[in-house]
């Protein structure tokens, strides 16, 4: 079902008190009670980190708790790597995938994106999966045809029914971290593509129903104007989310 949904990634930020101050902060705050069925929040921790928010917030409606990453394997001789399954055994309901930082640092490739994102779905997870283009793609203009190749690489490649239980995240690479944020114009552009892309893969019902989060410097003072285009499903953001009210501000604009 398509949701409004308000997904933070901390990245490498936060140390264990700081991570449950905001946890704390966040549970008490009114933000959760406009929560629902259909507006929801997610919250991406450091692997750390996880075992004790999926604890905070088990009672929490409409509130989950993803990993940033997880191996394409599902065990074995991988030191220092974390499987899907592991994630799953302590309760973690959601897990990003294909995040431009790991293309870009890890030499991440589509199709290892989508092996992790089969593992996330065998084991009832759901994968958010993110697609984007770099400054320089986006100034040669083929952008859309680079957005299309990496859906049609990966999650394109998923069963109609394994794909409608997938989240994306449209991410310009040159948004992320920069201040630089889309305008909504060219958000929307990029989503309704997206969109667009999905029905004539899966059908138009599959279209209507995914959920198709913006993110890059999205924060409390340009989440609203976003969010209210027809193809944004709410956001994916980093450097905002790690303040509680500023989060909270974001998630009342879903
Ligand atoms: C991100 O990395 O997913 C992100 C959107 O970061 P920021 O909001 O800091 O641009």
């Amino acid at each position: 079902m398509r949701k409004n949904i308000v997904a933070a990634n901390w990245k490498m930020n936060k140390t264990d008190q700081e991570a449950n101050d905001f946890i704390q902060t966040f549970i008490n705050s009114d933000s959760i009670h406009q929560l629902n069925d259909s507006k929801q929040v997610i919250i991406a921790t450091p692997y750390i980190y996880l075992k004790d928010t999926v604890q905070a917030v088990k009672d929490i409606p409409y509130v989950f708790i993803a990993a940033q990453n997880c191996h394409q394997e599902q065990k074995g001789a991988f030191t220092g790597e974390i499987s899907a399954a592991q994630l799953n055994s302590i309760g973690v309901t959601h897990v990003i995938v294909g995040h431009s930082e790991r293309r870009q640092y890890f030499q991440e490739t589509d199709s290892q994106i989508l092996q992790k994102v089969n593992n996330i779905l065998q084991l009832n997870m759901t994968p958010v999966f993110c697609c984007g283009e770099s400054l320089e793609q986006r100034e040669s203009v083929n952008y859309k045809e680079f957005i299309q190749s990496q859906l049609n690489n990966s999650v394109f490649q998923l069963s109609p029914e394994d794909f409608s239980k997938i989240i994306i995240a449209y991410e310009p690479i040159w948004a992320i971290g920069t201040g630089k944020t889309a305008t909504t114009e060219q958000a929307q552009e990029v989503h309704q593509l997206i969109r667009s892309a999905i029905a004539k893969k899966f059908g138009i019902n599959i279209a209507q129903s995914t959920t198709i989060l913006y993110g890059g410097s999205c924060n409390a003072q340009n989440a609203g104007s976003l969010f209210s285009q027809p193809d944004v499903d709410g956001g994916l953001i980093g450097g905002a989310s790690l303040v509680t009210e500023e989060f909270e501000k974001i998630i009342l604009s879903i």
